[in-house]
């Protein structure tokens, strides 16, 4: 390690950086900073490319005019940390490289110092990586030298430094809420903490900071955002992280076209500051019902416009039985022309009938197919027109439950797309789902919230809410980016009778209530601002921007699939005394016998 520089002696920290250097720097003397990307050995001259954070750039070690230098860089290896003094020069005609944006020149080292040595690294530091997942996540330092992965954190700063612009320049104020609170309700569970000083008892760590931010606005706040961390206990799911960060963003004396009026500005500015695109506002909108019905799912892909058809109607007195029992039991028929299908195989048309098994439907019908000779003539142009089929087409046809209908033919929809490759390329889709419901049904056929319970209700719907509940519109919008959801919010109940009545239809108990939002309900009493706001997801906006489905692609340092890091090795146990001091006892899960 003789040849090991005092980094103590060394400052590169004003030095240029290496990915930056263009031909206009042509004749300067520069000192540069960085890692060993690649090195040649071109019989006498040494080649090696220098990476930063910036990019890389070619360095030319001659043994005529730099020999201790050349013999120094004859032992270098990939990874090694180097500051090399040299000369900035154009290549000469023909060398120059139009792939590399510092490819026009070249830096002749008249010095080299190894700074720090590096084993082999797992993986080559390039952007094509052949290592497994697992590999690049325990060594996530190493994969984030890769310049993909380089580019994509920068992104996701560009991305942040423009939403705080906006925010701030329409005079909303960043808050910073605590990470240890109490639980509220978004639909997961909560991650806990438990209390040292206060045995037996446990902090909630934020689903989301919905209650705070309704805090802010009773405090008088009146415009609040927050780039806020948002930890939820999720089950392993494919599309659930346990660990999300969100534009969170709460207003007063607003009404919905204010928060939507406000987001689709953000996402426009964001467009154009990030990737230089103009966005068209106002976004689409469509309410929940619609979006059901034509698009089987609460965040349609509008980037196609396969639609899906309802045909109850024309069927009620329907031959063919497998049809009939659907409705019969109070179901629906859906159907759904999938353009030129007709050059679809059997097989093909298998693999459609699974997945929508997959999902839960009885099964899967087409038209023309096997399904005919039970149709009457009419009842086949029936269904026909109203999913206004082509001559090429094939109509698929699924008879059941509303709900269950709506999510079959929606995966459907969506598998036709990606088969067929429908979705027009480079297209920003964005639309409102709004209004949608105050209540759905939860796994278990129970009735809960669709946002949060402290959504307000349609004020025309007031009345339905006891008597039908699931028919009750809320004041509630969802964003929804190229079928992604990007975020939502709602309008809030601001009146502490209208809160507690939403609550009881909740199933809640009065001393729940009290206990679990008593603050809430008493700051509801000291003169309260209408209030309504919204949380935008900014790993998904990441993912979309991106165009990937990983979401570990946009994030640093993320967990795995089943929410574990395989770089510091959490969750982890902690020591028994550590248990003891918190009071706490680890009863192991029963094996299953
Ligand atoms: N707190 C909600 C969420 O995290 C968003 C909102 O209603 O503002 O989804």
């Amino acid at each position: 390690m003789d040849r090991v520089a005092d980094p103590t002696r060394m400052s590169g920290f004003n030095a240029p950086h290496c990915g930056s250097l263009r031909a206009s720097d042509d004749g300067g003397e520069v000192e540069l900073y960085g890692w060993v990307a690649r090195r040649r050995d071109h019989g006498g001259l040494i080649f090696i490319d220098l990476r930063d954070r910036w990019g890389a750039v070619q360095i030319v070690f001659n043994p005529a005019n730099a020999s201790q230098a050349h013999e120094r860089a004859s032992d270098l290896r990939a990874e090694y940390v180097v500051r090399v003094a040299g000369k900035v020069e154009r290549r000469r005609p023909g060398a120059e490289n139009p792939r590399m944006p510092t490819g026009e020149v070249e830096v002749i080292a008249s010095d080299l110092e190894v700074i720090s040595v590096a084993k082999t690294p797992p993986f080559a530091i390039e952007d094509e990586v052949e290592a497994d997942e697992a590999t690049r996540l325990k060594y996530r330092y190493l994969d984030l030298r890769r310049p993909k992965m380089t580019r994509n954190l920068e992104l996701r700063h560009r991305v942040v430094q423009a939403i705080h612009r906006y925010m701030d320049a329409h005079e909303f104020m960043e808050v910073e809420t605590p990470m240890l609170l109490k639980g509220t309700p978004e639909g997961s569970r909560d991650f806990i903490v438990p209390s040292r000083l206060h045995p037996g008892e446990f902090f909630a760590l934020p689903q989301s900071p919905q209650q705070l931010k309704q805090l802010l606005m009773v405090a008088g706040i009146g415009r609040y955002y927050q780039i806020a961390r948002c930890l939820r206990d999720e089950d392993l799911r494919a599309d659930r992280v346990v660990e999300i960060t969100q534009l969170d963003v709460e207003m007063s004396f607003c009404t919905e076209e204010d928060v939507l009026g406000l987001i689709e500005g953000l996402w426009a500015q964001v467009w154009m500051d990030v990737l230089g695109v103009e966005i068209p506002t106002p976004f689409r909108r469509i309410d929940m019902q619609e979006s059901l019905l034509k698009y089987g799912t609460d965040k349609p892909d509008l980037r196609y416009e396969l639609e899906i058809a309802d045909v109850s109607d024309a069927l009620r007195e329907t031959g063919a039985t497998v049809l009939r029992g659907a409705l019969d039991a109070g179901g629906v028929v859906r159907c759904l022309a999938v353009p030129g299908g007709q050059d679809m195989s059997r097989r093909e048309l298998d693999e459609l009938a699974l997945l929508a098994k997959g999902a839960g439907a009885k099964g899967l019908a087409w038209v023309p197919g096997p399904l005919d000779r039970h149709l009457s003539g009419g009842e086949m142009s029936a269904i026909k027109s109203a999913a206004r089929a082509g001559a090429d087409d094939v109509v698929l046809v699924v008879a059941d439950r509303r709900r269950k209908a709506e999510t079959v033919m929606g995966l459907l929809r969506r598998e036709i797309a990606r088969r067929r490759k429908l979705a027009r390329r480079g297209e920003w889709n964005f639309l409102w789902v709004y209004p949608m419901y105050l209540f759905e049904e939860d796994d278990e056929g129970k009735l809960t919230y669709g946002h949060h319970p402290f959504t307000s209700p349609w004020p025309e719907d007031m009345a339905l809410l006891e008597r039908r509940p699931y028919d009750v519109r809320a004041r509630a919008y969802d964003c929804v980016l190229n079928g992604v959801e990007i975020s939502g919010g709602s309008i809030r109940i601001h009146n502490r009778e209208l809160q507690e009545k939403v609550f009881e239809i909740l199933g809640m108990e009065p001393d729940r209530i009290r206990s679990q939002f008593g603050h809430l309900l008493d700051a509801f009493e000291y003169g309260v601002p209408p209030h309504g706001g919204i949380a935008a997801g900014i790993d998904r906006l990441m993912m979309a921007i991106k165009g990937t489905e990983n979401i570990r692609d946009v994030v640093a340092f993320p967990k795995t699939q089943s929410h574990q890091d395989l770089m510091l090795g959490a969750p982890s146990p902690v020591s028994p005394e550590q248990l003891e001091e918190l009071h706490i006892r680890v009863v192991p899960p029963k094996k299953p016998s």
